[in-house]
């Protein structure tokens, strides 16, 4: 299929799923958006590798998902806007009794309340267009929980929720909005848990990343980025234009448990 002509933008897309999931949609044909907070020379040539890897235009914004107005402001740079990607997402692991009040506050800005501004923002645009794909990257912890997650779960049920709405919203025009809910996949967020998890639990990491990470993933395998890439590029084709408001579980089985 090809997505050439569209113009995607996903959020927090200098590291794992994000540029994973970036990568594909080139591949697909689409010009990319990347972006995170930060404004290295690194990560605008991300983005020039992109574009010269797949013949697309590929532009890296730098804009802070813990910020409303630089939500906003990313949709409004990119121009258009006919893929929306909202992925990123950080953790931090500690029983709710312990869990500073303001990584709660983090945590529930960049997970959830950035895909509210970018979708707000985004709209409008995919309206004009006649066209639009809202994919939020929410988790297995969109639908499951595990103890000492309390931002990350209650923020990525809240954007499973959203979907649900924004799918409402849409249903009548050309506009689709799901949620993809990935297992474990080994990115830079995962690999940062297994030191404290070997600590905590007196393992080598082989054995954290089978007994404890893959634990409730019945495939026993992390799930890739390329795989979170190719699913967005399936929920953009036109088989997917009547699935809207719905969830998609990439997890190896781990909520068929
Ligand atoms: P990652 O740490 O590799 O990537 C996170 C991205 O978000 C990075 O590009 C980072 O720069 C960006 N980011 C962080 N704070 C930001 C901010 N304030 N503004 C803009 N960008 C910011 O992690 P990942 O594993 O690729 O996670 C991507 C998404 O997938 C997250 O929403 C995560 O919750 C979700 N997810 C990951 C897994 C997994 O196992 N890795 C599983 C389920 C869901």
């Amino acid at each position: 299929m090809s997505l050439s002509g569209k113009t995607a933008v996903v959020t927090g897309s200098n590291s794992g799923i994000g540029h994973g999931i970036a990568v594909e949609l080139a591949k697909a044909g689409a010009n990319v958006v990347i972006n995170s907070f930060t404004d290295r020379p690194e990560d605008h040539e991300m983005a020039a590798e992109i574009a010269r890897d797949h013949s697309v235009e590929a532009r890296y914004i730098q804009a802070d998902m813990s910020d409303g107005d630089q939500c906003r402001a990313l949709i409004e740079k990119a121009g258009a806007c006919d893929i929306l990607i909202n992925n990123a997402g950080i953790q931090h692991v500690q029983p709710i009794d312990q869990f500073p009040a303001e990584t709660w506050d983090r945590i529930i800005a960049i997970n959830m309340t950035s895909a509210f501004h970018t979708t707000a923002a985004a709209l409008p645009k995919m309206r004009a267009a006649g066209w639009g794909r809202v994919v939020n990257i929410a988790s297995a912890h969109g639908l499951t929980a595990s103890p000492f997650k309390s931002a990350y779960v209650t923020a990525k049920h809240g954007v499973v929720g959203m979907t649900k709405v924004v799918a409402l919203e849409t249903a009548e025009e050309p506009i689709t909005a799901n949620a993809i809910c990935p297992g474990y996949v080994l990115t830079p967020l995962v690999e940062a848990q297994i030191p404290d998890t070997m600590k905590e639990y007196d393992m080598t990491r082989e054995e954290v990343i089978r007994n404890v990470m893959l634990q409730r993933q019945p495939s026993k395998q992390f799930a890739t980025v390329e795989q979170m890439g190719g699913t967005v590029v399936f929920l953009c084709s036109d088989a997917a234009a009547q699935i809207t408001g719905t969830t998609i579980s990439v997890d190896g089985g781990w909520t068929a448990l």
